[in-house]
């Protein structure tokens, strides 16, 4: 079922939704690099929380995949941060949008999410690969006063995504492809040569081995599984 309108999505649902999609038209696509892109569509209002994601697809299209959100809580906007997959189905069709194109959304939904923002005594460590950097960005822009640090893993100093939108401090880019960033190797290199408090808060997003690896490496360090979270995208 389609509607323009915003449906109920509500946070903490689980994902197995498939029929409560909504229209959304495109605001505009901020091109970072050849294959990575931010897609800002029309909310329509709807709720969500930093760290869910939504199912998004080219209108008509019958297809779509998940795509975390970028945005913040309070932005009257969504927005979601896409790598471009050679010959997938929907990333390249999402990268050609302009403005005013639909593309049909459900959700938001999902449970990776800030459990206690407003805590001033917690600490949190994310961890991303990639575009894993979207719910970071999300919790970082709707929680100015988190306590946190982001070591975010790329090949290439050009996936830095906008790291100029963290403050001073907070965003540690791990290179492994190229010299410079603020850490030669990958982000699980750096957490292996600086442990972790096992008090801190972790999440960590991106490809299923950097979140095994990082997961491992965590628990080692004496961190519980109930301070670990993690989102995996492929
Ligand atoms: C909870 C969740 C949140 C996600 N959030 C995001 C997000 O914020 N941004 C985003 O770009 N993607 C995200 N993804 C991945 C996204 O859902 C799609 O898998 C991706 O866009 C490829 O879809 P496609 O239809 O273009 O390619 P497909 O035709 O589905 O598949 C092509 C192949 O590409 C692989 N693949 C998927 N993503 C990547 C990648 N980044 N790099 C290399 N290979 C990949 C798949 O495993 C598959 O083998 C998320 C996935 C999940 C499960």
């Amino acid at each position: 079922m389609l509607s323009e309108a915003g449906h109920g999505g509500q946070p903490g649902k689980e994902r197995a939704r498939v029929e409560a999609k909504t229209v959304h038209r495109v605001q505009s696509v901020r091109h970072l690099t050849d294959s990575a892109f931010i897609l800002r569509v029309d909310r329509h209002g709807l709720p969500a929380v930093a760290g869910q994601c939504a199912t998004v697809g080219a209108a008509g299209s019958g297809v779509n995949r998940e795509y975390s959100l970028y945005s913040g809580d309070h932005d009257p906007f969504f927005e979601f941060l896409v790598k471009e997959v050679e010959e997938g189905q929907v990333s390249p069709a999402l990268k050609k949008c302009v403005p005013g194109d639909p593309v049909e959304l459900d959700g938001p939904y999902g449970r990776f999410v800030v459990q206690a923002p407003d805590d001033r005594s917690r600490r949190y460590l994310f961890v991303a690969t990639g575009v894993g950097i979207a719910p970071f960005h999300g919790f970082a822009g709707s929680y100015p006063g988190l306590d946190y640090l982001l070591l975010h893993g790329v090949r290439r100093l050009a996936e830095r995504y906008e790291k100029e939108f963290y403050p001073p401090g907070r965003y540690i880019a791990c290179v492994s492809g190229e010299p410079g960033g603020d850490f030669s190797g990958r982000a699980t290199d750096y957490l292996r040569s600086h442990p972790v408090d096992p008090q801190t808060y972790c999440y960590l997003c991106g490809n299923s081995a950097m979140v095994a690896e990082a997961y491992e490496i965590l628990r080692a360090q004496g961190l519980g599984g109930d301070r670990l979270f993690t989102e995996v995208f492929f």
